[in-house]
């Protein structure tokens, strides 16, 4: 049981406002494994006037960023030495097989924090240009504060990406996880005291939507930079343009597998495993619609039953497992009822179904939908858990029109013998990524989505510019 009872406000362990708790209920054992301050307004206006005072007082956005790197290089040094003790918290905050938690919970948070202190030396932070009237400098300076909240499904991995670009640009942080995962946070915090960030630069706020919300509002806020569903998404959107904040959202998918005519089955199925069903299917990027040529529909329904049926289902913390539970009793009913839905529709269970794996815990038995079509809820709205739809095409361009007729746009892929051949099919589809014959977020690369899958971008280079702001400097010859 992890208890705490104070909030990482200005640098420092703070009595919270209010007096509300959080549970954190183990999705595997349904009892309580964590207990942290339900944080409130008041605490947002703390961390707020904290973050404000770190930037607007404070060393850090007048640090350069090769001194700002070394200080983010040491929370990485730590976090590289510590990575496991996080990814046995997050499998325990929220189910999160630990095989899987191992390296996308903890080593590739590390490694975002770890690229973005290397990316200070090759960054442009400045560049001379020659202007009508002479030369002019061309700076870049921090936005300022930044609000960063994310969900629980990948809870530093989502974190990481807004607080190590804001930085390394100079900005200071206010974060707010959510009421499912907010653990995680509390022991980012010690390291991030230990690496020796100036106070007020990092703070960490626990709270619901409401809260999130006031957050959101803030007049102290500069930036907003959301992780969660599409209507939240919308909503805080609204109220960034209704202030003319800047925000960055990243925001739901329902992305496209699609397996070409000659593709290798077996490797596909094996790479899918993963593309499609990581984290227990709690995953923006996942490939939950398989399109499937016509000719190979039934070679494919087989190979992917077998795969989806064959999952090892069970105590995340077990080595084996490699479907946990959900994260709570609501996520449950809410995939068990696009279960029903998509059986109501007229799909085909292929393997899977309404039969719980096992009487305790969040657990569902991972689905393969077949026959479905791409206008069913099960083909358009995200599940988010083990359920995935198999779509047959007629050809390739019927392929990329499926792939291509979604309200989203996060990722994708394409699974083919000629990876050439497979890169011209990736480029077709309208998303902000598409693998072939695997499906991978990179830390050097720009993550984000098109359509109703969000506003700008994450990670690479792009990821740093939404975190700060132009200025030109231009003066007479
Ligand atoms: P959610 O939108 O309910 O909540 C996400 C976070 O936002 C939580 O911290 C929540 O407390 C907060 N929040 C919700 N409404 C808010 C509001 N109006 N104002 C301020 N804060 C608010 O999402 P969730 O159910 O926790 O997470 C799952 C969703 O996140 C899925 O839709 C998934 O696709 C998406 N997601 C997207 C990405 C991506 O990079 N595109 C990555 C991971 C998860």
């Amino acid at each position: 049981m992890r208890e705490h009872d104070r909030l990482f406000i200005g640098g420092d362990w703070t009595a919270p406002s209010g007096t509300g708790t959080i549970d954190v209920v183990s999705p595997h054992t349904e009892e309580v494994v964590g207990r942290v301050p339900d944080g409130t307004a008041a605490d947002i206006d703390a961390a707020v006037a904290a973050a404000r005072h770190a930037f607007d007082h404070g060393p850090w956005p007048r640090m350069t960023p090769a001194e700002r790197a070394e200080i983010i290089g040491r929370l990485a040094a730590i976090y590289a030495e510590r990575q496991q003790e996080m990814a046995d918290l997050v499998t325990a905050e929220m189910g999160s097989p630990i095989l899987f938690s191992i390296f996308g919970q903890a080593a590739l948070p590390q490694m975002v924090l770890q690229y973005h202190a290397d990316l200070a030396a090759s960054f442009t932070w400045e560049e001379e240009r020659a202007g009508m009237l002479g030369p002019v400098t061309v700076t870049r300076e921090p936005v300022g504060v930044v609000a960063a909240i994310y969900p629980w499904n990948v809870p530093q991995f989502t974190l990481m990406l807004k607080l190590a670009p804001a930085l390394v640009a100079g900005c200071t942080v206010v974060a707010k996880p959510s009421p499912e995962a907010p653990l995680d946070g509390f022991l980012l915090a010690e390291w991030i005291r230990e690496a020796g960030v100036p106070d007020g630069v990092v703070n960490i706020v626990p709270a619901g939507r409401e809260v999130g919300a006031h957050l959101v509002a803030h007049p102290g806020v500069d930036k907003v930079a959301f992780t969660g569903s599409t209507d939240a998404g919308r909503r805080i959107g609204a109220v960034c343009g209704e202030r003319l904040k800047a925000c960055t959202l990243e925001l739901g998918g329902k992305s496209a597998a699609i397996i070409l005519p000659d593709a290798d089955l077996a490797a596909t199925v094996e790479g899918l495993k993963m593309a499609s069903l990581m984290n227990n299917g709690e995953a923006c990027a996942a490939q939950t619609r398989i399109l499937a040529p016509r000719a190979r529909y039934d070679e494919v329904a087989d190979a992917l039953a077998a795969m989806v049926g064959g999952l090892a289902v069970g105590d995340p913390a077990d080595y084996g497992t490699e479907i946990g539970p959900l994260v709570a009793r609501r996520q449950r009913e809410r995939v068990e009822g696009y279960i029903r839905i998509g059986q109501e529709e007229g799909a085909k269970i292929i393997t899977g179904g309404l039969s719980r794996p096992h009487d305790r815990g969040w657990y569902v038995t991972p689905t393969l939908f077949g026959d479905v079509s791409n206008d069913m809820r099960v083909a358009r709205e995200e599940i988010f858990g083990p359920v995935l739809a198999l779509i047959p095409y007629d050809d390739e361009d019927d392929a990329v029109r499926i792939a291509n007729d979604s309200d989203y746009g996060l990722g994708g892929s394409v699974w083919t013998a000629d990876v050439a051949h497979g890169v011209e099919v990736a480029r077709r589809v309208r998303t902000g990524s598409c693998g072939v014959n695997l499906y991978v977020l990179d830390p050097n690369t720009p993550f984000g989505g098109y359509k109703d899958s969000g506003l700008g971008r994450e990670l690479g280079p792009e990821g740093v510019s939404p975190y700060l702001e132009y200025k030109a400097i231009p003066r007479p010859s």
